[in-house]
């Protein structure tokens, strides 16, 4: 039976760049230890969701851990409210929150000039002075990091069957909140989006009276004067991780997203110095932890964002550049037994740095530790396509690690009262 170190590197695949002789970033960058990885395992290529269909990073994570996106995701706002450490209670919605930049009608900046917590939580707390309830629903703004925030709405039948008003572009006004067509409950759902808009409006008139935009307009910088929200999600209650697959399981992370899918999931977050989630990131420090850590694990999640943040950026050479440093530093993996470790790399989608937005298109995938070998080569979108996984989907990852690492139960065997596709060892 093998531990499982499982990599993620966020939005790694990509398209071919004309200033990279038409070939992705993973093609281009030199990568002499996930090419060695590669080499001695097996590699394939993944649709996270389904062929064609460009994911979300927290839908992603879900189908590789197991989870299916449609029936199973809590919602972004929720999600990233754990990673942040925010408790939610029942009764209540979270909503990812933007500070951004009103001009007339559209927004000009969706960031507010990447507006400090110092200023943005300033204003947070200005607003929820101003405005408590709504219709009946309590409001809570709170700023997380940066430009970034979670908003909170609860109340009895608060309904998160609501759409964002983010339109998550710029040079448009924001949208307004809507129920949702198929809600369960029209009614709930109208409800809430009525008070929701009622409140951003009433949110707005605050942040133009506030000093602290005075002042950023007087030093020339963007005026948070707008909020954008989106992802409502409830409080998760979802199967355990170690119910599901017999692994006792850690997250490395630095990413609050990433952090709050691993905590739903029951996984023990371990913070790690350095991790910041941004490009700066102390991979080094990430991949030194895990082997520490695998020792009292059987299934470490190491989580690296870099990737994405580069392509969104639209900068090819920085995620060339990226995919480098990341290979360096996982050299120490090498350590590990490929009798004891199954090593798994992935990416939870592509991201293109031509459009700086995630696409449909496949990710390559390895598994390395006992598995048959094949004969790529190469880890990178297009020699995948030789692989011996062929094409899978998020949702087949868990079934094919338990069974890489020895652990898959024998169909049809039934061992436990509910059926489980890992083996219960711990009884035998
Ligand atoms: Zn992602
Ligand atoms: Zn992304």
């Amino acid at each position: 039976m093998k531990r499982v170190v499982f990599i993620i590197l966020d939005g790694l695949g990509d398209r071919p760049i004309a200033d990279l002789g038409y070939k992705t970033p993973l093609q281009t960058a030199f990568k002499p230890n996930i090419d060695k990885l590669a080499s001695k395992g097996i590699v394939g290529l993944v649709h996270p969701i389904s062929p064609g269909v460009p994911p979300g990073s927290d839908s992603a994570h879900l189908a590789y851990f197991g989870y299916d996106p449609t029936t199973e995701n809590p919602g972004r706002g929720s999600l990233e409210a754990l990673g942040y450490g925010i408790k939610i209670g029942y009764d209540t919605i979270a909503f990812r929150v933007n500070f951004a930049t009103l001009s007339g009608d559209v927004i000009i900046d969706r960031r507010a000039g990447r507006i400090e917590s110092e200023y943005a939580s300033q204003l947070a707390e200005e607003v929820n002075q101003e405005i408590k309830s709504i219709n009946g629903f309590n409001f809570k703004l709170i700023n997380t990091l940066d430009h970034r925030g979670i908003l909170l709405v609860s109340g009895s039948n608060v309904s998160r069957e609501v759409t964002d008003t983010d339109p998550h572009t710029i040079g448009v006004p924001p949208l307004r909140c809507k129920p949702l067509e198929a809600a369960s409950s029209p009614e709930n759902a109208i409800r809430t989006a009525n008070a929701v808009n009622r409140y951003l409006r009433r949110v707005r008139g605050v942040l133009c009276k506030s000093e602290v935009n005075k002042h950023r307009m007087e030093e020339g910088k963007p005026p948070a004067n707008v909020i954008l929200i989106r992802g409502a999600g409830v409080k998760p209650s979802l199967e355990s991780f170690h119910d599901r697959w017999g692994f006792k399981a850690a997250c490395i992370a630095g990413g609050p997203l990433y952090k709050g899918v691993a905590a739903a999931l029951g996984m023990d977050v371990i913070n790690v110095p350095g991790a910041t989630g941004r490009v700066d990131s102390n991979f080094s420090s990430k991949f030194k932890h895990a082997t520490r850590i695998i020792k009292e694990y059987d299934f470490v999640f190491i989580h690296i964002k870099a990737t994405d943040i580069a392509s969104h950026d639209r900068k090819p050479l920085l995620k060339v550049e990226l995919i480098e440093k990341i290979d360096h530093e996982m050299e120490i993996l090498s350590n590990l037994s490929s009798e004891d470790v199954l090593i798994v790399l992935t990416g939870d989608h592509s991201t293109s740095c031509i459009t700086g937005m995630h696409t449909g298109d496949p990710v390559p995938i390895l598994f390395h530790g006992g598995v048959r070998i094949d004969e790529v080569k190469s880890f990178d979108e297009v020699s995948a396509i030789a692989g011996g996984l062929g094409f899978i989907r998020g949702l087949n990852i868990m079934p094919l690690v338990l069974n890489a690492a020895d652990r898959a139960e024998e169909f049809g065997i039934k061992t436990s009262s509910k059926p489980r596709m890992y083996r219960m060892h711990y009884d035998r």
